[in-house]
């Protein structure tokens, strides 16, 4: 779940959970119709966008209280993205 081509800001903490949640926000976008992801199509805001948006924050916070985002993150991406890679 890298991306190469993008820069990270210069003030985050914890970069793999910054790119990871990038990655996740990047994927999981509202479909142009239906209220749904288009993505996974699951309803609007759907469980991987919360949990990217809520890591891309978390990104910047000391290591201490990031981490559990990252285990919600990463438990977003085992027990819901798995079928769409
Ligand atoms: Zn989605």
């Amino acid at each position: 779940m890298v991306s190469v081509d993008q820069k990270d800001p210069i003030d985050v903490v914890d970069r793999q959970l910054w790119r990871d949640a990038r990655d996740m926000l990047r994927r999981h976008v509202a479909a142009a119709e239906g209220g749904d992801c288009d993505c996974c199509g699951r309803p609007w805001p759907c469980t991987s966008r919360r949990a990217g948006e809520r890591a891309e924050v978390a990104a910047f916070m000391p290591f201490d209280e990031a981490w559990t985002v990252r285990v919600d993150l990463q438990s977003v991406v085992r027990t819901l993205d798995i079928s769409m890679r």
